[in-house]
């Protein structure tokens, strides 16, 4: 089950966190995985290096998501050189935080940037190279933030909210050419994004997880294994919640 041999898939931000994770998992399942990043150069080779010691099969792609042009210039030409692109997940993301009353335009800007257009270019270009192949597998990373609100969180959550609607109207438009589009929304995930927390502030969080700890990014990764295997052929539209129940 879960067999990926043979795929080529690309993982925007995978330098680190969920998205690095996403690619250690998928080249464990036989695909081969482009690991992309916008500053993280030396922390997406050491990524790649990790999997091709592994057995695995990696390569490093450096671009920035919210770089309309970049973005499908790269897409492209990763697809030309494989011949193909099985699988994409769009899971580049920043988070900017603050309260509505204190919210700057420009802040609000980058996180559209970056999560909003920058996921819709990339899903744009890869649709391009699988409606030829008349197969594909697309994944968001959205947040359970989207779904159910978060204080101090406005902009970032409109942002994942907007990959939410936009993930189900992909799904639509090209579940005729065999593409399935679903989105994660993953809870309170120890990484990098999560670390400028203090362990008050993690204390005080975990205790609205019914499971009562904070996932890991790997437990993030296998649900993104799932839907891009064969199995998952049927599920699209959907929103896979992996938030050890704090949203319900
Ligand atoms: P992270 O540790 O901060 O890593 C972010 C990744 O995105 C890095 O690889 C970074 O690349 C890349 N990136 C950022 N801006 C980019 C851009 N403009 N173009 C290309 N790559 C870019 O974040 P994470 O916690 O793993 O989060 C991954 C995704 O999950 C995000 O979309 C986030 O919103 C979502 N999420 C996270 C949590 C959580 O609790 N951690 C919860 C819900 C949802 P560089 O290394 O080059 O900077």
């Amino acid at each position: 089950m879960f067999q990926l041999t043979g795929k080529v898939a690309l993982v925007t931000g995978g330098s680190r966190g969920i998205g690095r994770a996403c690619c250690e998992a998928l080249a464990e399942h036989g695909a081969t995985v482009v690991v992309n990043y916008v500053k993280g150069e030396a922390a997406a080779k050491e990524v790649a290096d990790a999997i091709t010691a592994r057995g695995g099969k990696a390569e490093i792609a450096g671009f920035d998501v919210a770089d309309t042009k970049a973005a499908e210039a790269a897409i492209d030409e990763i697809a030309k050189r494989h011949g193909r692109l099985d699988i994409l997940v769009a899971n580049a993301g920043i988070s900017i935080d603050g309260l509505l009353l204190r919210l700057k335009e420009e802040d609000v800007d980058r996180l559209f940037q970056v999560n909003v257009k920058g996921s819709l270019a990339c899903a744009k270009a890869a649709t391009k190279v699988m409606m030829r192949a008349r197969t594909g597998r697309i994944m968001f990373m959205s947040s359970v933030v989207a779904e159910m609100g978060n204080v101090g969180q406005t902009a970032y959550a409109a942002s994942k909210a907007a990959v939410i609607g936009a993930a189900k109207s992909i799904a639509r438009e090209f579940a005729s050419r065999n593409i399935t589009v679903n989105v994660i929304t993953p809870g309170f995930i120890d990484t990098d994004m999560t670390s400028n927390m203090t362990d008050a502030m993690k204390e005080q969080l975990v205790k609205v997880v019914p499971l009562g700890r904070t996932g890991t990014a790997r437990e993030i990764a296998a649900a993104c294994v799932y839907l891009a295997s064969d199995e998952a052929a049927y599920v699209t539209g959907q929103v896979l919640r992996v938030n050890g129940g704090m949203y319900v």
